[in-house]
């Protein structure tokens, strides 16, 4: 299959180098490395791969502009974001177009994120000026108690493949509205959003060394030694559960200041009076929303047992109905899975859930042949699934709703807290006090009542338990690059 022109245009236009200290710079090798389509599973760029000591070059370049950064004033930094937010959606059919070359999921799908992304640089130009202190009587004498807010100091970001510009954009617009200076390294597989996004907050006047981006085929290597400077103050972490448990393993030498947003296993639960309807909608977004490969993916459908056959059956005939193909396609819904280990580790979890009793109502499996050379999976729904089943309890990461019954409120709880995760919880009920009781019961950071999706700018998003710490978006994102300081004032 031959790259369309218009592909290679919006390829050729983002840059393939390192970003230190406002340059482009080649690795300091020389070297590069493949970035793949995996519609098609071909190459479709190359892109500098950084060493270490490219990292610690970034991270001069961050130390170095942190002083200055912290005194620009706060509505320059506002007024930077809010340039950034019009020149991304100004641009947003290129980049979609961009990101959906690299991480394969359906254009519309790549434009809402490129949206959302925005989002977040305009939600903290308007947060940049409303950073302030407090100043009090000292309650029981005469002194008084003066705070103030200061930037964290250089931060390292490290961001997954599945939301490769909303990821960065979360952390990169809190952290400039703050003041903080950053290196920033991108998932492997998908480095050309992260380096457009780069490209673009320079366009809007961002100062050398205030973002650096270093892509790498070797993160360990690369991410280590600057966990281990002692210029570096914050790390913040948008990954896996294990990856993260690693990099907090290696902050605690420098005790830096760690945010962490980690893997979910989110339950969805259905009660008896629920609009059922309107479940079956909230079920396809939560469940396909980026092929399934979300953090806040639905994992696992418990629905009440008078209602959960007509439920999957509904479920099962929309879900059949959905287009699966190249994402750069007309009217695909469903691009293909990241790659080869992904679509494997999902075709095991469907395997063994039948292998525990669950029936396959439509999928099921891979799809290749001619039309299908990337990593396609058939949207899937199993119906009757046991407790036992490996992916009542991990990860999916697919377009695979497992559907599962339970008998009472209670069960329904239990059932959606049994697991070591916690970021969001969906649930369905017309009665209030249900809805209010639920959401007080559940185990997670974020629950959605009669809705499909949670992500907003506007709000907090984040886990408890094994699915991480620290909140992105809403009033609560910038604390995470603040830091308090406290004077005691005689008088
Ligand atoms: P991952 O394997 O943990 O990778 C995440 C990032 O960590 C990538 O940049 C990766 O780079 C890097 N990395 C991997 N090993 C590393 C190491 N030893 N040292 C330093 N960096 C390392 O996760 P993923 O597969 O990309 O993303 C999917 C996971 O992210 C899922 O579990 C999902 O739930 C989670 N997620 C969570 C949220 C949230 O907000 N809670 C949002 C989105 C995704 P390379 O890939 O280049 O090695």
């Amino acid at each position: 299959m031959a790259i369309a022109s218009e592909e290679r245009t919006a390829l050729e236009e983002v840059p393939k180098e390192l970003y230190i200290a406002g340059d482009w710079r080649a690795s300091s090798t020389g070297a590069s490395f493949p970035v793949e389509d995996p519609a098609t599973g071909r190459e479709i760029a190359q892109v500098a791969d950084a060493t270490p000591q490219d990292a610690l070059l970034a991270l001069t370049a961050a130390a170095d502009a942190q002083e200055q950064w912290a005194q620009t004033a706060p509505r320059e930094r506002a007024e930077i974001l809010r340039g950034a937010f019009e020149l991304l959606m100004a641009d947003v059919d290129r980049l979609a177009l961009v990101m959906t070359l690299e991480m394969g999921k359906a254009l519309a799908e790549s434009r809402a994120e490129i949206s959302y992304a925005a989002e977040f640089l305009r939600w903290f130009s308007e947060e940049a000026p409303r950073v302030h202190g407090r100043y009090m009587r000292n309650p029981t004498g005469p002194g008084r108690l003066l705070t103030m807010r200061a930037p964290v100091g250089p931060c390292v970001f490290v961001t997954p493949w599945n939301f490769p510009t909303a990821m960065g954009a979360r952390k990169i617009a809190p952290a400039v509205a703050a003041g903080c200076t950053m290196v920033v390294k991108p998932a492997g597989q998908t480095p050309l959003s992260m380096l457009a996004l780069a490209q673009v907050m320079e366009r809007a006047g961002l100062p050398a060394g205030v973002l650096n981006v270093i892509t790498t085929s070797r993160s360990g290597a690369v991410v280590k030694p600057l966990l281990n400077d002692p210029r570096t103050r914050k790390l913040s972490f948008t990954g896996s559960t294990e990856v993260g448990r690693m990099l907090m393993e290696q902050s605690a030498g420098r005790l830096l200041r760690v945010s962490m947003e980690l893997g979910g296993n989110a339950p969805f639960l259905v009660f008896e009076d629920a609009d059922l309807d309107a479940a079956v909608e909230g079920a396809l977004i939560a469940k396909l929303r980026n092929v399934g490969e979300a953090c806040t993916a639905a994992n696992r459908f418990h629905v009440h047992e008078s209602i959960a056959d007509e439920f999957a059956r509904r479920l099962a005939e929309r879900m059949k109905a959905l287009k699966v193909g190249r994402g750069t396609e007309p009217d695909v819904d469903i691009g293909p899975l990241i790659d080869e280990r992904q679509r494997s580790k999902v075709a095991e979890l469907v395997q063994d859930a039948v292998g525990h009793g669950a029936e396959t109502l439509i999928g099921g499996g891979r799809l290749s042949g001619p039309g299908y050379p990337g990593y396609f999976f058939e949207p899937t729904v199993l119906s009757g699934v046991g407790a036992g089943a490996r992916l009542m309890r991990e990860e999916i990461f697919g377009p695979v709703a497992a559907v599962a019954s339970f008998s009472s409120e209670l069960q329904a709880l239990e059932a959606a807290n049994a697991t070591d995760y916690g970021l969001v919880a969906y649930l369905y009920t017309r009665d209030l006090s249900r809805a209010l009781r639920v959401t007080e019961g559940l185990q997670t950071g974020m629950v959605a009542v009669n809705q499909g999706m949670v992500s907003n700018p506007a709000a907090p998003f984040g886990g408890v338990k094994q699915s991480g710490f620290g909140r992105e978006g809403g009033f609560e994102g910038i604390e995470e690059y603040l830091q308090t300081k406290y004077a005691a004032i005689a008088v």
